[in-house]
C-alpha cells in the first residue's frame, strides 16, 4: 500500500455529475492566484463513442443550466455536435386524452423565449467530455475504487486497492449505492418504486419532430425522446410484473405494445437496439454534508426519471459545491470547513426539497392513479393547459432556470470571472 499525494479536494465516482465537478474545479484552479490540487477517483472510465458509432440508449435529456454548466467545466466542447439533438417542445397527455388532440399538454420552448428546451444526448457522451475536459485541465484520473475513510480533524485519509490518498474536502459523486456515503455515516431513505424504466432505441413512422412525447398510463409513463439520427429513446416506467411480462415478449410483439402504448402517436415502431430494464427507486440522504465531505449528485439523491431531472439536478449540485469550495479557497479559507460545505448543503436542500416532491406527486397520481386524486390531477393538466403563464413556469423548471442558480448555471464559461 502506497501513500499518495495530498490533495485539497478529493472526488470519488467519475459519473457526468462527479467528473463535472472536478473539471469546474480544476479549470477554476487554473484560473486562480492559489492552486488548487484536485483528484478523482473513478475505476470504471468508459471510451468515448466513436463518431460514426450507433448512438447508446442510455441517454437524458440535458437542460439549459445543464448545457451552462458543461460549457464551464469545458466539457461541451468535446461533446461531437452530430450525436447531440436539441427539443424543441414537450407533448405531455394522459390515458384518457387521444393523442395529438388540443387536450395534450404542450410545453414550448417559445414561452420562455427560447430556442430549444434543452438536448438529448448520451450519458456516456457527457461524461467522457467531462473526464475529457478535466485531464485537459490538468486534473489527475486515479483509475481506483474508495474502499475506507478516515475523517480527521485537517483532513480526510481514503484507502483505495491500493494506495492511501488524503484530502481536505471529499465529495461523494459515486451514485445511487454510494460507499461514501456509508463510508462517512450518512443515513439515506431508500425506497423501490416498484417498477422498471424500460430503454431501448426506436425508429418511428412519423418524425419525432424534435418534440419529447410523454404519456402517463394507469401503469406508468411512456416517453419519447428525440435523438440527432432522426430515431427515438423510449424510457418505458412500469410496474415490475407487466416490465417482465414485456421484456418477454418477442420483438415483433413488444413493437405491438409499444405502438398501443403511445396511442400511435409516432406511428408504427421499429426496435433498433436491445432493451434493457433498469430498477427505480427513490434516495434521499438526510444530510449532504458531514465533516469534511459532501455528496452530489444520484449519491445524495435519486428521483424518478418521468421528469427528466436526476443528472440535471446533480450537475446543479456539482456547479453548486465547486462555487462554494473555491470561493472559500480564493478567500485563504479551508474549504473543508464547515462554513462553505453547509452554505452548499442549505441552498441545495432548499431546491430539491419541493422538486423532489413534485416528481413523487406526478408519479402517483398521474402515472398510476385511477381514483379521484388522479381525475382531479388531470383535470389540473387541462387547467395548465389553458394558462400561458402556468406553463412559462413548467417551461423555465424544464430550463432548469428557475430558483437560486449556481454562478456556472447563470452565466456558463464565464463562472466566478
Ligand atoms: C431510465 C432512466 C432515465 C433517466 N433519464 C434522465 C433524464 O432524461 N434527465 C436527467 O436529468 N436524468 C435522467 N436520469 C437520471 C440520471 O441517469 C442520473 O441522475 C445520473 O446518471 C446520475 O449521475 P451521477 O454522476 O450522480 O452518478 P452515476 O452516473 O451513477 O456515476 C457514479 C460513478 O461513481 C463510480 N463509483 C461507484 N462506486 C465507486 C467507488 N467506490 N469508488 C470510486 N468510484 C465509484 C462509478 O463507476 C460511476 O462512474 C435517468 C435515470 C434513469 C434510470
Amino acid at each position: 500500500m502506497s501513500a499518495r499525494t495530498d490533495w485539497d479536494v478529493l472526488v470519488v465516482g467519475g459519473g457526468p455529475v462527479g467528473a463535472c465537478a472536478a473539471a469546474l474545479l480544476q479549470r477554476v484552479a487554473g484560473k486562480a492566484r492559489r492552486p488548487l490540487r484536485v483528484g478523482l477517483l473513478e475505476p470504471a472510465r468508459p471510451t468515448p463513442p466513436a463518431a460514426d458509432a450507433p448512438l447508446d440508449a442510455r441517454v437524458s435529456a440535458w437542460s439549459r443550466a445543464s448545457e451552462r454548466i458543461l460549457r464551464a467545466a469545458g466539457a461541451w466542447e468535446h461533446m461531437a455536435p452530430q450525436r447531440i439533438s436539441p427539443y424543441e417542445r414537450m407533448c405531455v397527455w394522459p390515458e384518457t386524452v387521444p393523442a395529438r388532440s388540443p387536450k395534450v399538454l404542450v410545453f414550448d420552448a417559445a414561452y420562455a423565449a427560447e430556442a430549444n428546451l434543452g438536448v438529448i444526448a448520451e450519458n456516456r457522451l457527457a461524461q467522457c467530455a467531462a473526464l475529457e475536459a478535466f485531464a485537459a485541465a490538468g486534473g489527475t484520473i486515479l483509475p481506483e475504487a474508495l474502499s475506507a475513510v478516515t475523517i480527521g480533524e485537517q483532513g480526510v485519509e481514503v484507502r483505495t486497492g491500493s494506495s492511501i490518498e488524503r484530502c481536505r474536502v471529499l465529495i461523494g459523486a459515486d451514485g445511487a449505492n454510494s460507499r461514501v456515503r456509508e463510508a462517512v455515516g450518512l443515513f439515506a431513505h431508500a425506497q423501490s418504486y416498484g417498477q422498471k424504466a424500460i430503454v431501448a432505441n426506436v425508429r418511428t413512422e412519423r418524425p419525432h419532430e424534435r418534440t419529447a412525447w410523454q404519456r402517463f398510463l394507469r401503469t406508468g409513463t411512456l416517453a419519447f425522446l428525440p435523438l440527432a439520427d432522426a430515431s427515438s429513446s423510449i424510457v418505458w416506467s412500469v410496474d415490475e410484473a407487466v416490465a417482465g411480462e414485456l421484456l418477454a415478449m418477442d420483438v415483433p410483439r413488444f413493437e405491438k405494445a409499444l405502438l398501443t402504448a403511445s396511442d400511435g402517436v409516432l406511428g408504427a415502431v421499429r426496435l433498433c437496439t436491445e432493451r434493457a430494464a433498469l430498477p427505480l427507486r427513490r434516495v434521499q440522504a438526510e444530510r449532504f454534508t458531514a465533516a469534511r465531505c459532501a455528496l452530489i449528485g444520484d449519491a445524495a439523491h435519486v428521483v424518478h426519471p418521468l421528469a427528466g431531472q436526476g443528472v440535471n439536478l446533480g450537475l446543479l449540485d456539482a456547479a453548486a459545491l465547486a462555487e462554494c469550495v473555491a470561493r472559500a479557497h480564493q478567500a485563504g479559507e479551508d474549504p473543508g470547513a464547515v462554513g462553505p460545505l453547509r452554505r452548499y448543503e442549505r441552498w441545495r436542500k432548499s431546491e430539491l426539497a419541493p422538486m423532489a416532491l413534485a416528481i413523487d406527486a406526478f408519479n402517483r397520481f398521474l402515472a398510476h392513479g385511477a381514483g379521484p386524486v388522479s381525475r382531479l390531477a388531470q383535470r389540473g393538466l387541462s387547467w395548465v393547459n389553458r394558462s400561458d403563464e402556468v406553463k412559462r413556469f413548467f417551461v423555465t423548471h424544464a430550463l432548469g432556470l428557475a430558483g437560486e442558480l449556481p454562478d456556472a448555471a447563470r452565466r456558463g464559461d464565464a463562472w466566478l470571472s
